[in-house]
């Protein structure tokens, strides 16, 4: 059994209870159970409860006597994320603020794509991290610098909170209302804290848990090479999403400080030896920045470097974070920048911002502080 303290970094969780049950494998409940001579089914019904009913306390657990609730309640922590804000975007994109047991502040944002609302195909952007380190001029959550690594338990917590919120609300049973796809595109720098990262995503891709699909799950990092490479090797197919966001060094350099420690070519050999090894295309992702990576001359120097390589391109215009040093270019520079790459052969897509007007979008969420 791991002791899940050690996962609040040390710091002394509001609620003293002990381990984080949502941040548990089957396995794990079973462990613990078998300790306190209960039977082994036991264990798959507690984590059916906890990953796919995503119940908020452990009445809630029916199938179980009171007397096993209360073994369970005196060992695991089953504590909801405090929903502080909720924020509907014109688009009908929603950003959620979330208090944490220190009383730190994430947010994660629930776009919904089309149909009626039983139907919709969701997908919930995650954060990682309290802030981040990475220190990139254009983003919101970079200018807080950081706090801290989130748990296993607070990751997979945006998504178990926010469907037992919207199910509650809707009146939903649970076959009725599922996230279908994650993006770890939130605060933080998910390979900074890749275990734990990965050890959620095993969580929500359980069959029995939210079994979400590992295709329809995206992680995004800046560019760390070390961690593209164990990504590489831990052979699991989620997509590999890489910020991207200028042609060359010098300019990548003036936004991105990590690309004096990982310079483009290194990143991209990286990359290579990703779909080489996975067989696995990668998403690049190029924030678009007026007068800065718009022009023709880096759509050609960026259509060399994407050159032959097995991956997708995602332009996004820069979302405005305050301050007026990062602008969007013209809709037709927009487009004249993604046709060019386009007749290249890139694989590029303008990609639709979704909730910018609640500060949603990416690159937006400072955690309340905006
Ligand atoms: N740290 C990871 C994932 C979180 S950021 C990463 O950097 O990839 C998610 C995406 O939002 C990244 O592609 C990031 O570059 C982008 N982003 C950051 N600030 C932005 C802004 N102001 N406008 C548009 N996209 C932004
Ligand atoms: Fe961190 Fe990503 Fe923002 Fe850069 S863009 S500061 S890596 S969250």
């Amino acid at each position: 059994m791991p002791d899940c303290r050690k996962e609040f970094n040390d710091e002394e969780p509001r609620e003293k209870k002990y381990f984080a049950v949502r941040g548990l494998e089957k396995e794990e409940i079973s462990d613990f159970l078998a300790k306190l001579k209960e039977k082994s089914f036991r264990g798959d019904q507690v984590f059916r409860w906890v990953q796919a009913q995503a119940v908020q306390s452990w009445a809630e657990m029916t199938n179980l006597s009171v007397d096993l609730q209360e073994k369970l309640a005196s060992t695991f922590s089953l504590v909801p994320l405090k929903l502080v804000q909720e924020q509907v975007s014109r688009d009908g994109t929603r950003k959620y603020l979330w208090e944490l047991v220190d009383g730190q502040r994430i947010e994660s944002v629930l776009l919904f794509h089309a149909g009626d609302f039983t139907r919709k195909r969701t997908t919930l952007c995650l954060s990682t991290q309290v802030g981040c380190p990475m220190g990139c001029g254009f983003c919101a959550t970079g200018k807080l610098g950081f706090t801290r690594n989130l748990t296993v338990g607070e990751i997979v917590s945006q998504v178990l909170d926010l469907t037992a919120l919207q199910r509650h609300r809707e009146g939903l049973r649970q076959e009725q209302f599922k996230i279908n796809n994650l993006v770890y595109m939130g605060m933080g720098e998910p390979l900074l804290n890749l275990p734990v990262v990965l050890k959620s995503i095993k969580l929500l891709n359980y069959k029995d848990g939210q079994n979400i699909g590992i295709r329809r799950i995206t992680i995004s990092t800046c560019g760390l090479v070390p961690q593209i490479d164990q990504l590489a090797a831990a052979g699991l197919d989620f997509v590999l999403a890489v910020s991207l966001h200028a042609p060359n060094n010098e300019l990548r350099n003036r936004i991105m400080p990590i690309n004096r420690q990982y310079p483009l070519e290194k990143l991209l050999n990286a990359c290579r030896r990703y779909i080489k090894q996975t067989g696995q295309r990668i998403t690049f992702e190029y924030v678009l920045i007026k007068g800065f990576n718009d022009s023709l001359q880096a759509a050609a120097e960026l259509a060399a470097l994407l050159r032959g390589m097995k991956a997708n391109l995602n332009v996004i215009p820069v979302n405005t974070i305050g301050g007026r040093q990062y602008q969007r270019p013209s809709f037709e520079d927009i487009q004249r920048f993604v046709s060019f790459l386009q007749e290249k052969g890139i694989a590029a897509v303008l990609r639709e911002e979704k909730g910018s007007d609640i500060a949603g979008a990416c690159g937006q969420l400072a955690g309340g502080l905006e």
